[in-house]
Parts: C-alpha cells; sequence; structure tokens
C-alpha cells in the first residue's frame, strides 16, 4: 500500500509502497477515510528541529489526525466508524496509574514514533479508538484530535461571559480556539496573524471579523491602527512565535491570562518586573484529557458544517506532496488527504 513515510533524519519524506500491517492481540486495523495534515508534519517533512526522538523509529508512516473504519482486529466490531487519539500510553507510569493519562512521561505518539494515518490501512492499539456516529463525514472527525488541542486551550483559557480574547495564529488550532472561546461566552474575539490572508478568508467565513495584519508592526501598534486598542482579558498564543510573548503581555489586561498553545523553537525573553506589577498569568496548554474527545465528537456532530469550512484542501493520499506545499506556502487551512481516494483510482 502507498504510504506517506519520513525515512531519514533529514529535510524531506517519501510517498512509498509499504507492507499492509497485521494487528496484535489488542490492537485493531483501520481503513483510513480521512487524515489531516498538521503543521507537526510539516515540521517533521522539513526537519526543521525538535523531533530527533523520532529518529529511531524510522522509517514511520506519518499523519496523527484521521478517521476511518475498523476492518480487523480485536475488541472493536468491524465497520465501526472511529477516531484515533495518536497518544500511546505506558498504562505504568506514575501519570498513568494516577489516571492522568496524557501525561504519561513514556509514550509513543501514533504518526510520529509508530505508523500512522496518512496509508489505507494503519493499526493501532484498540483502546485508542473513539466511536464517531455514522453521520458524522470522515472529514469532519479527521478534525477531532485538532479541535482537542484548540478545546483544552480555551478550556484553560477560563473565559468568562463577555470575555474579550486575542489569538495569536490564525491557523487550524487559532481558528478552533476561536470557536471554543465563543462556545464558552467570548464575545468580542480579535484573531492576529501574519501573511494570512488564505486563514483571515476562513476567520471570516467562521464568522469571526475581526482580523489584524501585523505584518513587521509591534503587536500592540498593528492592534491600535487596526482600531483595537483596548486591552484583552485573555491572549491565546496559537503561532509558535517566542517573540510574540512579550507584545502579547503588552496587550493585555491587568490580571490577564496568556495562554500559551504554539510549539516554540526558540525561547522567548520577558520583562518578569512587568508581569509580577500586572498581576498577569502565563500557563501552557497541550494535549487534551481523554473525556475532551467525546465532547469534541459531538461539538462537531453538532455543527459539522461549521467546522467544514477550516478544510481547505482534499487530495488523495497520491498528492500528499502538493498538499504539504499549500500548508507550507500558507494558501491552505486543513489539508485532508483521503488515501481512498487513490484504492479507487488504481
Ligand atoms: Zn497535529
Ligand atoms: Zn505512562
Amino acid at each position: 500500500m502507498l504510504a506517506l513515510r519520513k525515512t531519514e533524519a533529514v529535510p524531506g519524506v517519501v510517498l512509498t509502497e509499504t507492507a499492509v500491517p497485521r494487528p496484535a492481540g489488542d490492537e485493531v486495523i483501520v481503513a483510513v477515510e480521512a487524515a489531516g495534515i498538521c503543521g507537526t508534519d510539516l515540521h517533521i517533512a522539513d526537519w526543521t528541529g525538535g523531533y530527533e526522538a523520532m529518529t529511531s523509529a524510522m522509517p514511520v508512516t506519518l499523519g496523527h489526525e484521521f478517521a476511518g473504519r475498523v476492518v480487523g482486529g480485536a475488541g472493536i466490531r468491524s465497520g465501526q466508524r472511529i477516531v484515533v487519539r495518536p497518544s500511546v500510553v505506558c498504562g505504568t507510569c506514575p501519570s498513568c496509574l494516577g489516571g492522568r493519562f496524557e501525561r504519561c512521561t513514556s509514550r509513543t505518539g501514533i504518526g510520529i514514533r509508530r505508523d500512522g494515518g496518512f496509508a489505507s490501512r494503519v493499526v493501532v492499539p484498540a483502546v485508542n479508538c473513539i466511536a464517531v456516529p455514522d453521520g458524522l463525514d470522515a472529514e469532519i472527525a479527521a478534525l477531532t484530535e485538532p479541535m482537542t488541542v484548540a478545546a483544552e486551550a480555551a478550556d484553560r483559557a477560563m473565559i468568562r461571559p463577555g470575555a474579550r480574547v486575542l489569538i495569536l495564529g490564525p491557523g487550524p488550532i487559532g481558528l478552533g480556539v476561536a470557536l471554543f472561546v465563543e462556545a464558552s461566552g467570548a464575545t468580542d474575539i480579535v484573531l492576529a496573524g501574519r501573511d494570512d490572508a488564505a486563514r483571515f478568508a476562513c476567520a471570516h467565513a467562521l464568522g469571526f471579523p475581526a482580523t489584524i495584519d501585523v505584518g513587521d508592526r509591534p503587536l500592540a501598534e498593528a492592534l491600535r491602527t487596526g482600531g483595537q486598542d483596548r486591552a484583552f482579558d485573555v491572549v491565546i498564543e496559537a503561532a509558535g512565535v517566542a517573540a510574540l510573548i512579550p507584545q502579547a503581555l503588552d496587550v493585555l489586561d491587568q490580571d490577564g491570562l496568556l495562554v500559551v498553545v504554539g510549539i516554540h523553537a526558540r525561547p522567548a525573553s520577558l520583562d518578569l518586573t512587568r508581569l509580577v506589577r500586572a498581576g498577569q498569568t502565563i500557563r501552557g496548554s497541550y494535549r487534551a484529557p481523554i473525556a475532551t474527545w467525546s465532547r469534541v465528537v459531538d461539538r462537531l456532530s453538532a455543527e459539522p458544517e461549521r467546522f467544514r469550512r477550516l478544510i481547505t484542501h482534499r487530495l488523495p493520499l497520491s498528492e500528499a506532496l502538493d498538499g504539504l506545499a499549500a500548508m507550507r506556502d500558507r494558501s491552505g487551512v486543513k489539508v485532508m488527504l483521503d488515501p481512498q481516494m487513490d484504492m479507487v483510482a488504481t
């Protein structure tokens, strides 16, 4: 079968034929119906740093945001439609024993350190599968993983009704955060980005008209020029740009909360005395607890057409490199790959 794989610890990925995997006793085999390309996949493909730990697992099939149908193995009936939590936990570390599986210290990521969903078939532990309703399209179901990341960031932002919220980085996570903070009661939501025309168009289509192109200006100046000079109750950083962290504190209100969900290649430098005097809080947000997954599936099922607007490209797996290019040049918001399209073609 065709698979998009990382074979060496250098820039590049390959589309290659690989053997159809076989499930072990506690695993199922999944026919992948839709798999989203994540910013992480682009970092891994371009080998920009931060993923050296996956070298020992290569060659490995990428893809950690996918939905499909169980077609074999134990524990789940064949035909069941599912999404897959990519985090395979050890079950024996103190976090796992305490029931905080999202904090497992010896985790293996599906699509990072074991074969993932950029292939027509993938083998995953049965316990990692979450059932989805038959009425939910595969491409919407495949948004579950990134939307759990967005929902977790929104939860950690502890939004109060009427909150004024700034989201830095209008990618799929930032846009998802907008949808979830709105549901939590935020009424004044601004998205800021840079060279993000396609993503701003998506924000507008989702019902978030307030977008600010920061360009090369300081964030506070760009917001002021855009008529957004009032301080924010909450800022959520989903851009992964370290230089934005002190600038985010500049536009955050006294006692405000900055939630950082972006993955940063560089350390940030902060004026901590200012932070102390302003009583501001910085909080990280990463993997969502398991309970969030069914909540997100319910939300996707309730508003599929709204979430579908996040998907800008639908491609067969054989055109995955074009999909990565659309992410790289920022013309894509969420790019969905469909491995079954290639099966029909051949
Ligand atoms: Zn991802
Ligand atoms: Zn563990």
